[in-house]
């Protein structure tokens, strides 16, 4: 999909139409602050590529996927997460909680986490 179809909010935040708390970026990813954070550390990591979510990445993005997750390990060490550990979710699907249609990483981190999750 070109860059100029992808209608949502993490589409403006690429084009910067949408202002954001910008924690990290390189030629693939770019991670910012979640507007509304579940955790004193919440962070969102997204391909620059507009892909949905995994169940729409294809062969042709294992690269871009691979990135997410190590961006999101460098981003939770720069966060001071190594010690205690960190979560990261996609949600993938409306049934999941998913609300925007940009595949996203959540990093989350800061506090203790149950499991299973909710
Ligand atoms: P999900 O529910 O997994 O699709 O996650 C979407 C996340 O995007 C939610 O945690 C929202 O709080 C977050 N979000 C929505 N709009 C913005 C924004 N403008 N800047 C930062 N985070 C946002």
């Amino acid at each position: 999909m070109a860059e100029a179809e992808n209608d949502t909010i993490f589409g403006k935040i690429l084009r910067g139409e949408i202002e954001t708390e910008l924690v990290y970026e390189d030629d693939d990813v770019v991670a910012f602050r979640d507007l509304r954070p579940v955790a004193p550390v919440h962070i969102l990591v997204i391909p620059r590529k507009h892909i949905v979510n995994l169940l729409e990445a294809g062969q042709e993005d294992a690269l871009v996927l691979g990135k997410l997750m190590l961006a999101s390990a460098k981003i939770a060490r720069a966060e001071g997460l190594e010690e205690s550990g960190y979560r990261v979710v996609v949600n993938n699907g409306a049934g999941v909680g998913q609300s925007v249609f940009h595949l996203h990483v959540h990093i989350l981190g800061g506090r203790s986490f149950s499991w299973p999750p909710g």
